[in-house]
């Protein structure tokens, strides 16, 4: 049996098409059932749909043998900065190039970023991406407070609690909703598969099978 974890949400929505496309249907919908195991066209293939933070978690301690989540949540994880850290044991093999976005920096329309920086400014930044914005920081020699939050990131500005926010944007649609404005590109993301690495050992060759359906799938959705 494999088990492969997916992330809740916007990035679930555009799996579908890549997994129906590498020939596994998801038999359960999941908006409507109360299964928290989802059975596929495939015998030997199950699926969990969790929050897209704990998909590392679950690949990682053995819950999933694969799963598929952001380049975001992998960094915030530890498990993407090319050390050993919390996320040893976590193979990367395959940029799905799906949920596509950018992680920036952004600011109120009337908050002059630029001096702040030049003037070394001390910036309180509210975000979801710890990890993210402060190496981003640190290597910028900004100093920083970092306020941690869960979701709608722009508020904190709004309201005066911040002076900027990392957060991930697409279409910049809610940046200019809420009259912020992107001052900083930290990087792209995209969702990544990753593999649990004593599993790639036990079960290869189905897990080969399902990376290279993958892989020929990339693209095509
Ligand atoms: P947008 O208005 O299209 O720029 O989308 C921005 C909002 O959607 C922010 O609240 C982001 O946190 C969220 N978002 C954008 N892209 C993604 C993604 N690929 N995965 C998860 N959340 C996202």
């Amino acid at each position: 049996m494999i088990t492969l974890a997916l992330s809740k949400g916007r990035i679930f929505e555009e799996t579908l098409p890549l997994l129906r496309a590498a020939g596994i249907e998801v038999l359960d919908d999941p908006e409507k059932s109360r299964k928290l195991i989802l059975d596929t066209n495939q015998p030997d293939v199950r699926v969990l749909v969790v929050r897209a933070t704990d998909v590392p978690t679950y690949v990682q301690f053995g819950g999933a043998d694969m799963g598929i989540t952001g380049k975001d949540t992998l960094l915030e994880h530890g498990s993407d900065w090319g050390g050993a850290g919390n996320g040893a044991g976590l193979y990367q093999p395959l940029d799905l190039d799906i949920a596509k976005c950018r992680i920036s920096v952004a600011v109120r329309a009337d908050f002059d970023y630029a001096s702040a920086v030049r003037q070394g400014s001390r910036l309180k930044v509210a975000t979801k991406y710890v990890a993210i914005a402060r190496e981003f920081f640190a290597n910028k020699g900004v100093h920083v407070d970092l306020i941690k939050l869960y979701g709608s990131m722009e508020l904190a500005p709004l309201v005066g609690m911040a002076d900027a926010i990392v957060d991930l944007v697409s279409t910049g649609n809610t940046l200019k909703a809420n009259r912020l404005v992107e001052v900083e590109h930290i990087m792209d993301i995209s969702s990544r598969l990753v593999l649990n690495q004593a599993a790639l050992k036990l079960k290869r060759e189905p897990m080969r099978k399902i990376i290279d359906a993958f892989a020929s799938a990339v693209g095509k959705v």
